[in-house]
């Protein structure tokens, strides 16, 4: 997979069970965000005909792919599930080192992915289709399942192993094959997943992985009619134009995008709680996870408690090497992230919001892509803090008179993923899950990710698009239905 000819390794694409350069021999490096400057490691910076060669593979593989019993394809998933929990550790460290999230948080993603992957291949076996009013007399109908084909998975750098993984199972199991690009900030844990793919006996074709630059290589990926559905998580300014792009070839997508998301939090709430709540969903992974919360909406009674509560608590994280158990939040991924990040800073200073903490790292944290815990008091819906995704480690707290307040600029955002209530009033509880519209609402708890087994995921209006009914089935996804009579 890697040839170490110098100190610094050189790693491949996988493509049809063989590791291989890129068509050009051209490769990209892989920056550790703790230390500018720096290579971890270099990946093929793939070319439009690796792209091709990778969907040839996936198209022929499919053929005999599509008729393997479920129960192999659920072989070979668990086998991957195990070394992949075997070596959890190990790939901790390597999302750790590439992403820059703590090794803590880097082990929860590996979790993740076990659990919701080994969800996925218990829940195949239910689509075994069902019998159906044929319309005439004498004659017998059914409904059954096929595979789609080949499937394009497009993945970000935020969650580089747990949300391929989201993916690529439930592709395999309903029996596509893959092409996987991973993002440019993440190739390794990209490869390393492709490197447990193969180690867990795939046949030849299956699985497929092309590093390299989504603006290169993205479009033929996208283009190809041979490419039946794009599994795409990322920003919604990408996701729209993939989505733009697949409807030449009406090709399925499935589209993962951005958040803005609110925390509501009103004076009868467990201020503690709340407060842990805004701290643990606003500065993981640095604030780099779609679900995280960004604006924190408090109620003007207990507005100042929980501005100064919040500040306190920033202050008192510790900001380093993510892979030291001790450190509460690592840097940001990369320059991209640190140069965007500190724009929104730069832009919320200027529109008249006011810091309460936080900033670009200083001192000994300027050796790498550091943001300290940011947060901001006094935003108003018409600050571009309050409506843009930041994708870092700022929160934006704003006042809100009362409930209905809070409720009306919670919405008043293009976007709708997760959302999270803090009150012990029962009325209140009711009236958000009712009105609040994210398609996960945490109710005196904590915004997390995905839940597993919860169909409901992929967010409303431009947070993403669901498959059915906002129903985010990921094994239906890969399948199509056949109605036979
Ligand atoms: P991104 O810039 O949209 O990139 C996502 C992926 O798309 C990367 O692999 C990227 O490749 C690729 N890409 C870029 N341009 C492309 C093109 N023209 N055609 C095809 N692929 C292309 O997003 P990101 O910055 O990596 O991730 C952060 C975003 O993801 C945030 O907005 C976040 O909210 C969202 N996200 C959503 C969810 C969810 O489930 N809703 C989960 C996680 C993250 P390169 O890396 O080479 O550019
Ligand atoms: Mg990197």
């Amino acid at each position: 997979m890697a040839s170490a000819s110098s100190k610094i390794d050189t790693y491949q694409n996988f493509i049809g069970n063989q590791w291989v350069s890129s068509s050009d021999g051209s490769t990209f490096a892989d920056e550790d965000p703790s230390l500018r400057g720096s290579t971890l490691a270099l990946f093929p910076s793939s070319t439009v005909q690796d792209i091709a060669k990778a969907i040839d593979v996936a198209d022929a593989a499919f053929k005999s792919w599509k008729r393997t019993a479920v129960e192999e394809r659920q072989r070979h998933a668990t086998r991957f599930l195990d070394l992949l929990e075997g070596a959890t550790d190990a790939l901790a460290s390597i999302v750790a080192r590439e992403n820059g999230k703590t090794v803590r948080e880097a082990r929860a993603e590996i979790h993740s992915a076990l659990s919701e992957g080994r969800h996925h291949v218990a829940q195949v076996s239910r689509f075994y289709g069902q019998s159906l009013p044929a319309g005439t007399q004498g004659c017998i109908g059914w409904e059954q399942f096929h595979p789609l084909g080949v499937v394009a998975i497009i993945s970000p750098w935020n969650f580089p192993m747990n949300v391929m993984c989201r993916k690529a199972l439930p592709a395999l199991l309903t029996g596509n094959t893959i092409v996987f690009k991973p993002a440019t900030f993440t190739p390794w844990s990209g490869v390393t997943m492709a490197k447990l793919f193969e180690s867990a006996g795939f046949p030849e074709g299956v699985f497929n992985c092309v590093a390299g630059l989504g603006s290169t290589i993205g479009n033929a990926l996208v283009d190809d009619p041979r490419v039946k559905a794009i599994s795409f998580t990322g920003s919604t300014y990408v996701g729209k134009k993939i989505h733009e792009r697949a409807a030449k070839n009406l090709t399925r997508t499935q589209l993962e995008l951005g958040g803005k998301n609110a925390l509501i939090i009103m004076p009868d709430a467990d201020l503690t709680a709340a407060v842990n709540a805004a701290i643990t969903a606003g500065f993981a992974c640095a604030g780099q996870w779609c679900t995280s919360t960004s604006r924190v909406l408090v109620h003007r009674d207990v507005h100042r408690e929980v501005c100064d509560r919040l500040a306190a608590r920033c202050e008192q994280m510790r900001v380093g090497d993510p892979e030291d158990e001790k450190t509460d939040m690592g840097p940001v991924a990369g320059t991209d992230q640190f140069t965007s990040i500190s724009k929104a800073i730069e832009t919320g200073l200027s529109e008249g919001a006011r810091m309460l903490t936080g900033g670009p790292g200083k001192g000994d944290l300027e050796r790498g892509y550091f943001i300290r815990p940011t947060v901001f008091d006094n935003v108003v819906p018409d600050h571009t803090i309050f409506r843009e995704e930041i994708f870092g480690p700022v929160l934006a707290v704003i006042p809100a008179k009362d409930f209905d307040d809070a409720l009306r600029i919670a919405n008043g955002t293009e976007f709708g993923l997760t959302g999270a209530v803090y009150s012990k009033n029962p009325q209140k509880i009711a009236r958000a899950a009712e009105e609040f519209h994210v398609d996960n609402l945490y109710l005196n708890r904590k915004c997390t990710g995905a839940m597993v087994g919860a169909h409901p995921f992929g967010g409303f209006n431009m947070s993403g698009t669901a498959s059915q009914a906002g129903r985010q089935d990921y094994l239906l996804m890969f399948l199509q239905g056949q109605a036979t009579a």
